[in-house]
């Protein structure tokens, strides 16, 4: 105990908020000009005062009764000045007294104290709350964030109850009545019990205080919680100065640094960039703004394939893919040197050759010929249909004002090739279409031109991209269909499509060994017969091409598949017999039988869009007042014909048998079935004359014919083309007589032997010759019904 003499003054310093209790150190500050004074005004060395709590810590300047009168010696160890002038001194609390008699009040208070006696037992009670003090502080740390494992291991130390209680008291945050009463009570009992319920309260406060807190906190709905937090990550990610948007930006500046762009395609990148930046990220401008940047990025500005230009490996690979087509594998050859003697001349200088078109009818190879090309040169294949296109805006795109703009079908196209100068494959360019919405064929021609395909430019992306690399290939069914212009910049190639025994080549070589794979088979699973692969060509498929060849044949390991997946393992020949159960009855055959059983109906040749084909012709009559209807899919030409063989008929019919008044009493219609879109108008004219005549002798026409010619308005036979397609297509549907102008019979040549050895050839040049050839014969009441009309025939001319 510090020697206190109770005549001697102390220097007494109120304290505001703080209650010192014996052996605790704090830090006062010290800021009170009374208190100052008494700092100063201490003796050097060995320095005690008394610190008493004020009742009020509001009061600026307390009166001695505003003091407590219990306070607690204190030696000043350490005195610290602050920049403001003030002080903070550093006190260790001695031991409780009781200030007695202020001596004096100013400058500072002065005042006599006396030591106070502690009342204090050891006995097991005050163990045992000491005990329950330790376990009772643990849990306030618990709950208290301001105890700490610290505070705990410091009390651990202190054994007697009185100080363990102090010690316990001065770490809590409690008001300075709380701390004062402690400090006064001198039974350590007491102050046991008082400590405890202060514990207990204080733990109940802290825990009221999370559950309030918790609660608080559910209180946050879900999606305002995540707000925060994204709230939160925003200011984080900008801390470290990467948010989305600058993540996403950072992220295009460099694509576009690697994305090989020119000057002008460059400078429009920069300041799209620029305009990113300030658009906020929710706004659907930012989408559009970043789709057109990821446009420009991706586009294959600089990036080529190097060309391959050995021509004996290009022959091999065309070779290697392609059965046949020796012209239009040496057109390709011969182009191919050509390119390689002019890059060898100048190899950066744009190559303007010509654009090869490949026309012909379907299948025959052209699309995969071009693919061909492009592995024979190491170059990327694309290929994109302009069947039906009839907006300029899907070759040059739309310009971005449009809600969902995009680039057209070129730049698409490039985009995915990834390379500037793939082989282009402009498919069906003869279907192109014009309408309302500008002219797509104008804006081909400006892809196609080397003089302006180096800068062509698209309306989305407004900067001009260089295709003069692009090596364009164009194909088409027809040639009459593509516009005069687009037509003079095309070199055409003609693709005439095949004869039997180049199919049945085709087919053993590559696509039954494609069809085999694909289907999981092995080659020596099953076998096709020539004669089965005939048989598929003869009798199921009616086409120039070999595409539905492919497809039947396909068929066929389908079902070979089957069998074996269930169960059916021997290895199979494919023979003539076995394609009618595998692929069921040809339709073709029993339905030409079907319809010739109808008077008024022809079997034309004719050459369409899918090689030789043959088409039903067939005339009806309906009560009327001579009218011609036509119906169908007629051009011009095949209306303007029709309608003169309908005149001729009418003009000489009781030569021909006919009731010279029939149009007095009928409408003919006549139709001509879609899907079969003759190419040559005029040839149809033999069999509409045929049709009209045997509608109107009524006499059926033989159902193994098949014909074509065209006629004169006097009735003359004229030459036709695409004899050798027509023949073969007859020979196809199983006909076996053919009618033919006289002027053809030399082109007959072309036919293969056994065409020529299987069919009939009727050669004719005047139209009323074809009548006895193509008709039945007249049954007698016919004959003599014509007998009684025909006096004296008025023939114009045949
Ligand atoms: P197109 O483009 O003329 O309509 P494709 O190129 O699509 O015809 O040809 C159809 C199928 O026939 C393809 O599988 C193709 O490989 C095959 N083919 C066509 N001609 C030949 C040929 N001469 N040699 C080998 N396969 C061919």
């Amino acid at each position: 105990m510090t020697d206190i003499s109770t005549s001697t003054a102390f220097p007494v310093m109120p304290l505001r908020n703080t209650v010192l209790f014996p052996q605790q150190v704090i830090p006062l500050y010290i800021g009170r000009e009374r208190s100052l004074k008494l700092l100063r005004e201490l003796p050097s060395g060995k320095k005690t005062i008394v610190v008493v709590a004020q009742r009020e810590g509001s009061v600026e300047n307390p009166e001695v009764t505003d003091l407590f009168e219990v306070g607690t010696t204190a030696s000043v160890m350490k005195i610290l000045d602050m920049p403001d002038g003030s002080q903070s001194a550093i006190v260790q609390g001695g031991e409780r007294v009781l200030i007695k008699n202020y001596s004096q009040t100013d400058p500072y208070f002065k005042a006599s104290i006396e030591g106070i006696e502690e009342i204090y037992d050891a006995d097991l009670e005050t163990d045992a709350m000491s005990a329950n003090i330790r376990t009772l502080f643990r849990e306030l740390s618990k709950v208290a964030d301001y105890i700490t494992q610290e505070h705990i291991s410091l009390l651990s130390n202190i054994q007697h109850p009185a100080r363990l209680v102090d010690r316990a008291v001065s770490m809590m945050q409690l008001s300075n009545a709380e701390k004062q009463d402690i400090l006064e009570e001198t039974d350590v009992t007491e102050r046991l019990k008082k400590a405890t319920v202060l514990i207990n309260r204080e733990i109940q406060r802290q825990e009221i205080g999370e559950k309030i807190q918790t609660e608080v906190q559910e209180e946050i709905s879900k999606s305002q919680r995540e707000y925060f937090l994204r709230e939160q990550m925003k200011a984080i990610k900008k801390e470290l100065g990467e948010d989305d948007q600058t993540l996403e930006i950072k992220e295009l500046e460099e694509k576009i640094s690697q994305a090989g762009m020119p000057e002008e395609a460059l400078k429009v990148a920069n300041k799209e960039i620029d305009r990113l930046q300030r658009i906020p990220p929710s706004s659907p401008e930012y989408t559009v703004s970043r789709t057109y940047l990821d446009w420009l990025v991706e586009l294959p500005w600089n990036n080529e394939t190097e060309d391959r230009v050995d021509i004996d490996e290009a022959l091999k690979i065309l070779d290697r893919d392609h059965y046949g087509l020796k012209r239009v594998k040496n057109r390709v050859l011969e182009f191919l040197s050509v390119r390689k003697l002019k890059m060898e001349q100048s190899p950066d200088a744009p190559i303007k050759g010509p654009i090869l078109c490949f026309q012909g009818p379907p299948g025959t190879g052209k699309t995969s010929l071009g693919k061909s090309i492009a592995d024979a040169l190491g170059r990327e294949f694309i290929r994109i249909s302009l069947g039906g296109v009839r907006d300029e805006a899907e070759i040059r795109g739309h310009r971005r004002t449009y809600i969902g703009a995009l680039p057209g079908r070129i730049i698409q196209g490039l985009k995915k090739a990834k390379t500037r100068n793939p082989v282009f494959m402009l498919d069906e360019v003869d279907k192109l279409g014009t309408d309302f919405r500008g002219d797509p064929s104008s804006a081909l021609l400006e892809v196609l031109d080397p003089e302006q395909n180096h800068s062509f430019s698209d309306h989305y992306l407004e900067v001009t991209f260089d295709l003069s690399k692009v090596m364009f290939i164009a194909t088409a069914n027809w040639l009459d269909p593509i516009p005069g212009p687009l037509r003079d910049r095309m070199e055409m190639i003609d693709f005439p499509g095949y004869i039997e025994e180049e199919k049945i080549h085709i087919a053993k070589s590559y696509l039954i060994p494609k069809q085999v794979t694909e289907h999981a088979l092995e080659e020596e699973q099953i076998t096709f017969m020539d004669t089965a692969i005939g048989e598929i060509i003869g009798r199921y498929t009616y086409e120039a091409g070999v595409r539905n060849l492919e497809r039947q044949i396909a068929n066929v390991c389908r079902k070979v598949a089957r069998e074996r997946a269930e169960g059916n393992e021997k290895p199979r020949r494919i023979t003539k017999s076995s394609i009618t159960k595998l692929l069921g009855p040809p339709r073709r055959h029993s339905e030409i039988a079907e319809r010739m059983a109808n008077y008024g109906i022809v079997i034309g040749l004719a050459y369409t869009a899918v090689g030789g084909d043959i088409l039903f012709i067939e005339a009806m009559k309906m009560e009327g007042k001579g009218g011609l209807k036509l119906t169908g899919k007629l051009g011009e030409v095949m209306k303007e014909s029709a309608q003169a063989v309908y005149s001729y008929i009418r003009s000489n019919a009781e030569r021909f048998g006919v009731d010279p008044d029939f149009y007095k009493k009928m409408d003919i219609h006549v139709h001509i079935p879609a899907g079969a879109v003759p190419k040559d108008g005029p040839s149809a004219g033999i069999t509409l004359f045929t049709a009209m005549i045997s509608l109107l002798t009524e006499r059926l026409v033989k159902s193994n014919l098949g014909m074509t010619g065209e006629i004169t308005l006097r009735g003359a036979v004229l030459p036709i083309g695409g004899i050798r397609e027509k023949v073969m297509a007859a020979n196809r549907a199983g006909l076996t007589t053919v009618i033919l102008p006289k002027k053809n019979e030399a082109d007959l040549v072309d036919l293969p032997d056994r065409v020529k050895k299987e069919m009939e050839f009727q050669f004719v040049d005047k139209i009323c010759d074809v009548i006895d050839l193509a008709l039945e014969p007249e049954t007698d009441e016919q004959k003599k019904a014509k007998k009684a009309r025909t006096k004296t025939p008025k023939l114009t001319e045949a």
